[in-house]
């Protein structure tokens, strides 16, 4: 079985969040249970971009504050680390409130940059991950529970994505294609390359709707802790409202059999269960509903049955930050006009996760809205 703690916490007062982070680790041991004196401990929070924490886009300041505090007080020495998807480290860390979290416990920031190939026993069979990520004695994983465009809801294994270096992200969205299941087995194979010590969910406020990086902040009011970031994401989900056959991650860990994929293999501790009852978070409005159409069929009707992005001529800058991040170059931008190639587009939604000015919308193709609509006729009558 695998043990996942949960507490519930009012709000992010640092002493409100040391009670609330303390009482959820005493089922696993505490902090000390996970620390030896002389460990370099690596803190990992989502630092997908430069936004202040009441955006419930990043790890909040305040949990990445406690954690490297009581790392520090378990003899360890704090790193904490990412690789933004976009805006300089330095800016995401000042924006975010982490670089104060860093300041005010001790903690040294760490951008990842410097590359390491790990051999992969999977689909992927050479990955580079962060050194630092990879050399780290302990790494403490601080995911921040919301919803996301392409993988339905982004949270512990998810964050692990940010030890790929910067545009070699995007270098991986193209391998796995729009395949949501073959990113979703990318995720899972990163996260066994390096398994983490402890993860920690900020899910205090997070993100529904558009997420990752332009959803609505939800209070959840709720930490999750556990080893397994598998079975931490399954509680997740289940306190999201998402089921699993919505999630490709879940899915895949469970086809492959992987420990922590099954509820049933689960034992929840800490606040109980029944008193933290789901919240059904409002989903992505480009997640396209699967309609078990065989491959090559869904791939022909791929622009009738799917949403595509496609930017507001309005309010986009032509600042061609979407256009360098897109995986298989689909976006050009020539005679002050933004195009998209809807064939070559994979709908992993980068452009929109990274667009600063929130001017990538969605677009449904002519099918989808035809279905959406008879749907609505049919719940109406
Ligand atoms: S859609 Fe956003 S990221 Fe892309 S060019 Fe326009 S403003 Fe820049
Ligand atoms: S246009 Fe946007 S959604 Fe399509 S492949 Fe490029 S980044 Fe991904």
């Amino acid at each position: 079985m695998e043990t996942v703690s949960l507490e519930t916490a009012a709000n992010y007062e640092l002493p409100e969040i040391r009670r609330a982070v303390t009482k959820l680790l005493e089922p696993l041991g505490g902090m000390s249970a996970f620390i030896t004196p002389g460990d370099r401990v690596l803190i990992k929070p989502n630092m997908l971009a430069a936004k202040s924490p009441d955006k419930a886009v990043t790890t909040h300041p305040a949990l990445v504050q406690v954690v490297a505090e009581l790392v520090i007080e378990s003899g360890g020495t704090a790193l904490i680390g990412d690789s933004p998807g976009i805006g300089s480290f330095s800016k995401v860390a000042e924006k975010s409130g982490i670089q104060g979290a860093a300041e005010r416990s001790g903690a040294r920031l760490t951008e990842f940059c410097d590359p390491v190939e790990l051999r992969g026993e999977g689909t992927f069979r050479s990955i580079q991950l962060a050194r630092c990520y990879h050399e780290a004695d302990k790494i403490i994983n601080l995911p921040k529970l919301k919803t996301h465009e392409m993988m339905t809801m982004t949270c512990a294994v998810k964050n692990l994505f940010g030890a790929v270096i910067g545009t070699e992200k995007a270098a991986w969205h193209l391998k796995a294609g729009s395949s949501r299941q073959m990113f979703a087995r990318l995720l899972l194979e990163i996260s066994l390359l390096k398994k983490t010590t402890l993860t920690i969910v900020d899910a205090i406020t997070a993100m529904e709707g558009n997420g990752p990086g332009s959803g609505t902040p939800i209070q959840r009011g709720i930490l999750i802790a556990g080893i397994n970031p598998l079975a931490v994401d399954v509680i997740a989900a289940r306190l999201a409202g998402i089921p699993s056959d919505l999630l490709p991650l879940e899915q895949e860990a469970v086809a492959r059999g992987l420990a922590g994929a099954r509820l049933s293999e689960i034992e929840l501790k800490g606040t109980p269960y029944a008193s933290v009852t789901a919240m059904t978070f409002t989903l992505p409005t480009g997640l396209d509903p699967r309609f078990g159409l065989p491959p090559f069929l869904a791939t022909a009707l791929k622009n009738q049955l799917t949403s595509y992005p496609t930017a507001d001529h309005a309010v986009c800058v032509l600042c061609g930050i979407c256009r360098d991040a897109c995986p298989p170059e689909a976006i050009t931008i020539t005679n002050s006009a933004l195009s998209i190639d809807k064939a070559r587009c994979i709908r992993c939604w980068c452009c929109r996760e990274l667009c600063p000015h929130d001017a990538m919308a969605i677009e449904r193709g002519l099918l989808l809205r035809a279905l959406k609509c008879l749907s609505r006729r049919k719940v109406s009558r």
